[in-house]
């Protein structure tokens, strides 16, 4: 029977983007993933469906796993002949076991890969504005851990040379017992004013740093209620500069920002909410249903060429419409010699993924501007317009269109949904305050959203409100709630601007 092969690999320290490509590249040809507890769950979303994902903690208790049943379980995956990744925090052999594991698998004939990681170590100093080998204070570096294992009778940890070591020192593992290792360094001999910094859930948009000397971080970082996942780096090399902490700097760090969209778009947002190091909540509220299969719609497709222009008014009506038109074994060709033009710099970037540039997109993105901008370009009297948008789209565009002189024919492509999510738990974390802002990109998620959530809920919280246009911003007007921000630029990346812009103004 055909064996298989196991990989050792390296998911990196928190932030799921922090994983090699190599890592990546593994997961997605997984036949079964063994994952460990600090492994970020967005990484699963790479394993192909079908594929098994076994999760072991190492905690006491139902499910818990010891490490000889993971020994035991990887081999017996491989055995069955399967594609078997082992994903562990961080780097798989730093203080990972990645080393017993491997033992086991070249023991039993199997074959592997270790696949390295960035280790949390190194990632929660960078993250900090930490430099550990800054040659200034330090030539060398020492990975320890602050937690020996449980069955080891003599501690290996040489806390004599630790504390003359002049260079930096991370410990793993440490922050529950670091009383304890403060005292030995200091019975050691080491100065007491050496600085010591904790970073805690380094990378993630809850990372917290503690910083104080080797005799009182441990009682500050109780005060503080620090947890693991937490590094410890002591030396001179740990005092950070607070100029070079970049990542808690971003204007967004730690904010928890709600989107309120439809699925897909929410996954999209999230990732933008994430990369400017807020928290992204994603609260779906719609879904989008393509109108694409209607005689109307079917009809304007197999005549759309023979129109002068073709608008679109949205990534989501860009979306459903090259759906329809793949369905169909057709591609980008479809327009022929019809001119296309998108609201926005978001649609026009979507047409574009399908192989079409816009022929105009108006530089303000909303409808009037597209009309007034487009009619002042070109000449539109007579001119045969196609527009393919939301049936519930505002009626203006096309009296604004039709004044131009053009011959407008209005589709609907899609028309959305309103879908209910876990409005409880928003409401509980609403009334707690632990929501900062919520953001909202059309009139229809706005209604979506309130239908879930009580607008008394919203006004009686600290939540501030942002919106991404007028026509977005009057429907939350509606119903008696402030909007405290309109993005300037009518897209995704005007909305957070708008949330940094709030920040860095009160600075
Ligand atoms: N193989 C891992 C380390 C596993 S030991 C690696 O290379 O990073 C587990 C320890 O790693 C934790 O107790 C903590 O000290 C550290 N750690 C892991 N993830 C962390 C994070 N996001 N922030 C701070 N420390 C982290």
């Amino acid at each position: 029977m055909k064996r298989g092969i196991v990989y050792l690999v390296g998911a990196g320290p928190g932030r799921p983007d922090l994983i090699t490509l190599r890592g990546v590249e593994l997961l997605k040809q997984a036949d079964c993933v063994i994952c460990d507890k600090l492994v970020s769950p967005a990484l699963l979303n790479y394993v192909p469906a079908g594929a098994e994902i076994i999760h072991t903690p190492k905690r006491i208790g139902p499910g818990s796993f010891t490490q000889e049943q993971i020994n035991k379980l990887i081999v017996e995956k491989a055995l069955e002949g399967k594609k078997v990744v082992r994903l562990k925090g961080g780097d798989p052999c730093v203080f990972g076991r990645g080393g017993e594991e491997a033992t086991v698998l070249a023991e039993a004939g199997i074959e592997f890969e270790i696949v390295p990681g960035v280790t949390a170590g190194i990632a929660a100093a960078e993250y900090a504005g930490i430099m550990i080998t800054d040659r200034r204070y330090s030539s060398q570096v020492a990975f320890v851990t602050g937690q020996e294992a449980s069955d080891k009778k003599q501690t290996n940890i040489d806390w004599h040379s630790l504390a003359k070591f002049n260079g930096t020192i991370v410990f793993y593992m440490g922050v529950g017992n670091l009383d304890f290792i403060t005292d030995q360094l200091i019975k050691n001999g080491m100065n007491k004013e050496t600085v010591a910094t904790v970073v805690a859930d380094a990378t993630t948009p809850n990372q917290r740093i503690v910083q104080g000397s080797v005799v009182e971080i441990s009682q500050k970082c109780c005060k503080e209620n620090i947890t693991a996942p937490a590094i410890v780096i002591i030396g001179q090399a740990a005092k950070s500069n607070s100029k070079l902490n970049w990542f808690m700097s971003q204007p967004l760090f730690g904010k928890t920002i709600v989107a309120t969209r439809d699925k897909k778009g929410n996954a999209e947002f999230a990732a933008k909410i994430f990369t400017a190091g807020g928290n992204p909540l994603e609260f779906n509220t719609i879904r989008i249903e393509p109108l694409t299969a209607s005689n109307e719609f079917l009809k304007a497709l197999a005549e759309i060429s023979k129109y002068d222009w073709v608008v679109f008014t949205s990534t989501n009506g860009a979306q459903v419409f090259f759906d329809a038109v793949h369905n169909l074994n057709g591609d980008a060709r479809v327009f022929g010699f019809a001119k296309v033009a998108a609201i926005g710099r978001e649609t026009a970037g979507k047409l574009f993924e399908f192989g079409v540039k816009a022929d105009f997109v108006p530089s303000n993105f909303t409808s009037t501007e597209l009309a007034r901008q487009l009619a002042a370009s070109v000449n539109l009297k007579d001119k045969k317009m196609l527009l393919l948008r939301s049936k519930i789209g505002m009626p203006e565009i096309v009296e604004n269109l039709k004044k131009t002189g053009a011959n407008v024919k209005d589709v609907p492509v899609y028309t959305t949904v309103t879908v209910q999510d876990d409005a409880k738990g928003l409401i509980e974390k609403l009334n707690i305050g632990r929501i900062d802002w919520l953001t909202f990109c059309s009139p229809s998620s706005v209604r979506g959203f309130f239908e879930q959530i009580p607008a008394d809920v919203v006004k009686s919280s600290k939540v501030k409100i942002v919106s991404i246009g007028p026509v977005t911003s009057e429907q939350i007007a509606k119903l008696g709630i402030k909007v405290d921000l309109e993005a300037v630029e009518h897209t995704i990346d005007g909305v957070i601007d708008e949330m940094k812009r709030f920040y860095t103004r009160s600075l």
